[in-house]
């Protein structure tokens, strides 16, 4: 059994005063639409209604004693359908996880994703001194703003997974050759790049969060650009949302917006047709969480010959490919609880949907679809491609 020191008033308290618009907890209406629309409620001891039941009953440490929280993955499901207004995701969720790491209640694989984002800067402890040798070989060559010493137009936010992942490298070239084809002055950090953070903060690691914006922040500030892109929903999420809240602010986009901005520049490119069915998954944190769900079709529109079909749940009501919010450190924890993956509901519903190409906007995502096809009767038809690999296809 956890014990803590931790009492349950105090915790209900820190909750309220401590979460911006936390003290709207004491409206909740206990209509459970949360615990509903949660992915993974039906596995959860204490999913989000019930997590507030058990505060307003001073019943916080017998929360402590379990673990199925960690199979919340801040898809963001939640606050999006609660009437009240309630900020569960990154409030009540997240308060909770930070005492169970305190509690020292936390799966080994996320205690490692999380030692290692704070020792290496990114959560699978490869080497900084390797962040930008996926542009090794692309021409013209990649400006890393540590040896170019000079201003640039874009500041490529590059992230963890499309700077080391194999798979999504892949991406990471073709976000690089749709920006040369535009002839964007873009650099990226390199080295000098930290995690963003954002997953490692709705995993409850808030202190782990602040020390890599206080690095990244540092970085900013040492170069000159006009505004930051990024690859990842999760890092355009902090860099917009949170990062202002440590007095770091920069204009920010993901890529799709930026290029949907110059789509009258980009359509011309888009020469060779990509001829099938598409069909679009929303990312948790471009879409639900940032309104962003126009750019990524439009773009995807854009390409000769590309059919667009959406699945049964699209925008706002899209499914999590549970790799969010500490979720790709969680596999195994959530493997053993659910005998399922997210990314195996979505991609069943992709194949319904009729497309044979899955198009995605998040580095998590390609992976971790890749994974479910593979393991799926029939799935083999499928084929995951980030926008950007289907944009730097049509530009051929
Ligand atoms: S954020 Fe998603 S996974 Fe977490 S409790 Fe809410 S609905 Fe469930
Ligand atoms: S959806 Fe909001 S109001 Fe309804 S039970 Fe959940 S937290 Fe309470």
């Amino acid at each position: 059994m956890v014990t803590t020191e931790v009492t349950e008033r105090s915790f209900y308290e820190k909750v309220l005063e401590a979460t911006p618009r936390g003290e709207q907890l004491r409206i909740c209406l206990e209509c459970g639409n949360c615990s509903g629309i949660c992915p993974f409620g039906y596995l959860m001891t204490y999913p989000p209604s019930r997590l507030i039941a058990m505060l307003r009953a001073d019943r916080f440490n017998k929360v402590l004693e379990t673990d199925t929280v960690w199979m919340c993955v801040s898809c963001y499901a939640c606050t999006a359908v609660c009437p009240s207004k309630i900020p569960l995701t990154f409030g009540l969720m997240t308060s909770v996880k930070e005492e169970l790491l305190l509690a020292g209640n936390v799966p080994p694989e996320l205690q490692t994703a999380l030692a290692n984002s704070q020792r290496y800067g990114n959560p699978q402890g490869e080497s900084p001194r390797k962040r930008a040798d996926w542009a090794k070989d692309i021409r013209p060559e990649v400006t890393v703003m540590a040896q170019a010493k000079r201003p640039v137009d874009v500041l490529w936010f590059v992230g963890d997974y499309p700077s080391y992942h194999p798979r999504v490298q892949s991406t990471t070239k073709a976000v690089a050759k749709v920006l040369n084809a535009l002839g964007v002055d873009f650099g990226i950090l390199g080295p000098d790049e930290s995690s963003d953070g954002d997953s490692q903060r709705l995993a409850g690691e808030r202190g782990l969060f602040e020390i890599l914006v206080g690095k990244n922040g540092k970085t900013f500030s040492k170069y000159q650009f006009n505004k930051i892109i990024t690859t990842d929903p999760h890092a355009f999420n902090a860099i917009k949302n949170e990062y202002p809240q440590l007095g770091i602010s920069y204009p920010v986009q993901h890529y799709t917006e930026y290029l949907t901005e110059r789509l009258d520049q980009l359509k011309p490119l888009l020469k060779h047709e990509v001829k099938a069915k598409v069909t679009y998954h929303d990312p948790c944190y471009l879409g639900r969480a940032n309104g962003v769900f126009d750019p990524p079709r439009t773009l995807l529109g854009a390409i000769p010959g590309v059919e667009l079909v959406e699945m049964a749940h699209n925008h706002a009501n899209s499914l999590c490919c549970g790799g969010g919010g500490g979720g790709m450190w969680l596999d195994g924890f959530q493997w053993e609880k659910a005998h399922v993956r997210m990314s195996d509901w979505r991609v069943r519903e992709a194949m319904t949907s009729g497309a044979n190409i899955l198009a995605v906007a998040c580095p998590y995502e390609t992976p971790r679809f890749e994974d479910a096809v593979k393991s799926m009767n029939g799935g083999g038809q499928l084929i995951v491609r980030d926008i950007a690999e289907l944009l730097a296809e049509s530009i051929g």
